[in-house]
């Protein structure tokens, strides 16, 4: 079945440029945009126009001093925020136009202009915290979304899914405390940021509302399609969003610059169908993909398209290599401990 797919990306996220020799650079998108120029693809996608984010829908997430002091770098041609952050001239405007990006996406699949979205942006969000840029990001995109769906759309349940390669610290903490947002993370760990344990399972009405599978390197397709059926559907469907993001991270690409994860392409176009399913049993088909990591160039296009692929539900993955994938997985010890820390809040079978 077809659908309404809306992809967001714009020339601004080109200009935030963290550096000479950053992984962070503007080529991560250059070839995935020219692809994405093609008539053909012009005419399989809808390409919105949407707008920066303002400041008080960047402040349902972060301080009003962390925005002035990522606004103050505007202009300048090099600020170091922090160890691994960096910015130029535009890094300002085209941060506040990711978080822009990520809230039209949910603007868009909430009001049924489109099916399902998939923001292309960067800079990337998901280390971002409350007052602090980290690990590449100025603001966390896919939080200020998420707060934007539950403030103007009244959400109350919205299941966020990362599965970039690094813990999503600022969107767990963002969200640590609350049951509005279910945040189910993937992740190489021990590793950068350093958060991400199997113990960090929310607090107070969000306990249990905090789901971490921390792996360590080398898990393949067949294992993160396992945990995408054994445990994240099982929650899903007991948790009943209303909305579900993901931070759709491509670090995980066996050949990444940053990782050491064996996820290919065809990996990328298996989960995404999973929560194409699962959207389209729960929540009306509603889902929305915000770019996060990624550093190997080739995958940043063949990547993001398969996705696109499914969520077009144009050019899915056969039948016979989905069902492939679904028998490879070896039992895998990471993802039972994990099943074990979810049980004692979520009914999961096994
Ligand atoms: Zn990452």
């Amino acid at each position: 079945m077809a659908r309404k797919t809306a992809v967001l990306h714009s020339e601004v996220f080109l200009a935030h440029d963290p550096g000479p020799g950053h992984v962070e650079s503007s080529r991560r998108l250059e070839g995935l945009y020219r692809e994405l120029a093609e008539e053909q693809q012009r005419q399989r996608f809808l390409f919105p126009e949407f707008s920066p984010a303002d400041e008080d829908t960047l402040a349902l997430n972060h301080a009003r001093s962390h925005i002035s002091r990522v606004a103050g770098t505007a202009g300048s041609p090099f600020e170091c925020l922090d160890p691994d952050t960096y910015t130029s001239a535009r890094s300002y405007e085209a941060a506040c136009l990711a978080a822009g990006a990520a809230v039209a996406a949910v603007d868009l699949v909430i009001g049924g202009l489109a099916d399902n979205a998939f923001a292309l942006v960067r800079p990337p969000g998901h280390h971002a915290e409350y007052d602090q840029t980290r690990g590449f990001c100025l603001f966390n995109n896919i939080a200020v979304a998420a707060r934007h769906a539950m403030q103007e759309h009244g959400l109350e349940r919205i299941l966020i899914v990362d599965w970039d390669l690094h813990h999503g610290n600022g969107t767990q903490h963002a969200f640590y405390d609350t049951d509005r947002v279910l945040f189910f993370s993937t992740h190489q760990y021990p590793y950068f940021p350093g958060s991400g344990a199997l113990g960090e399972t929310g607090q107070g009405a969000g306990e249990g509302y905090t789901i971490n599978v921390p792996l360590p390197g080398g898990q393949d397709d067949a294992a993160f399609a396992r945990i995408f059926n054994e445990l994240l559907t099982p929650l899903a469907e007991q948790y009943r969003p209303e909305l579900i993001l993901v931070s759709a991270g491509f670090d995980t690409y066996g050949g990444d610059p940053l990782g050491t994860m064996m996820v290919s392409e065809e990996g990328y176009a298996y989960l995404t169908g999973v929560l194409v399913e699962l959207a389209e049993g729960l929540c009306g088909g509603r889902l929305a993909m915000v770019l996060e990591g990624g550093y190997d160039l080739t995958i940043m296009e063949r990547g993001v398209l398969a996705c696109l692929g499914e969520l077009a539900g144009d050019r899915r993955l056969p039948a016979a290599n989905r069902k492939r994938l679904q028998q490879a997985a070896p039992p895998l010890r990471a993802m039972e401990q994990a099943r074990e820390m979810a049980k004692k809040y979520w009914t999961i079978p096994g």
